[in-house]
């Protein structure tokens, strides 16, 4: 007689990870860039006046989004018009090589939208295609290889991030006439912030910038209460 063994099944539960680890989830992706870009696209602009124009970046995929990474620009060759740019193919092909992987291209003004020509072209053949329009960064896609024949082109929000300012020639051509010491401070009661000044505690810092513009001008304000006291009033004691 064949005695029966009980058996053990160990199961395997896997564990789910997503809850304990710290993954950020974003339902739209974010694209990052750096300050310093917006700066470098305010020169370019004024230097095609209306038209448009373009620059591509370097950027990769972290845990906030696709970051462009600081310091790295260039300017491709390109003839731009008031509504298009036209590459130098393979000037474009040499540094998407070198790991420029992301576009971004200028509108005349009040057009924050991409166009149907910038979805089905630029939109599709970089990582990330950023859209400036009016000094700003309005809009954003990115282009994400999920099988050897799908790119998935998804929205994404456009957010700048804070880089450290590029190095701007001239500075040494500004005298500051005084040195304003402007102290933050914290009223003992209520816990409401204010600043100190020469002596004086003023409410918020626009009441100092107030009793500036009036002492530029000759004038000193004593309106240190609630009363608001204008600058001919003061100007007439
Ligand atoms: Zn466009």
């Amino acid at each position: 007689m064949t005695k029966r063994r009980k058996r053990y099944r160990t199961e395997v539960v896997p564990k789910l990870e997503v809850f304990t680890s710290g993954i950020a989830i974003q339902s739209k992706p974010v694209v990052l860039v750096p300050a310093s870009v917006l700066g470098v696209c305010d020169a370019v602009q004024a230097k095609v006046g209306g038209n448009e124009f373009s620059i591509l970046l370097k950027g990769g995929w972290t845990g906030d989004g696709f970051v462009v990474s600081p310091g790295h620009y260039v300017i491709p060759k390109q003839s731009v018009g008031y509504a298009s740019v036209d590459f130098d193919n393979a000037d474009v092909a040499r540094l998407t090589s070198e790991g420029y992987n992301c576009v971004l291209h200028s509108h005349p003004a009040g057009m924050k939208s991409f166009s149907s020509t910038d979805e089905e072209s630029i939109n599709v053949n970089f990582d990330a295609s950023v859209l400036y329009c009016d000094g700003d960064l309005c809009d954003a896609r990115v282009c994400i290889r999920v099988a050897p024949k799908l790119k998935l082109r998804l929205d994404a929000d456009v957010k700048l991030g804070y880089d450290a300012p590029t190095e701007i020639d001239g500075m040494g051509n500004i005298e500051v006439k005084k040195d304003v010491v402007v102290t933050p401070y914290q009223r003992y009661y209520g816990g409401v912030c204010g600043y100190s000044y020469g002596g004086v505690d003023y409410e918020s810092y626009d009441d100092f910038l107030y009793d500036c513009y009036l002492e530029d001008r000759g004038m000193k304000s004593r309106c240190y209460t609630d009363d608001y006291i204008d600058a001919d009033e003061v100007q007439r004691r």
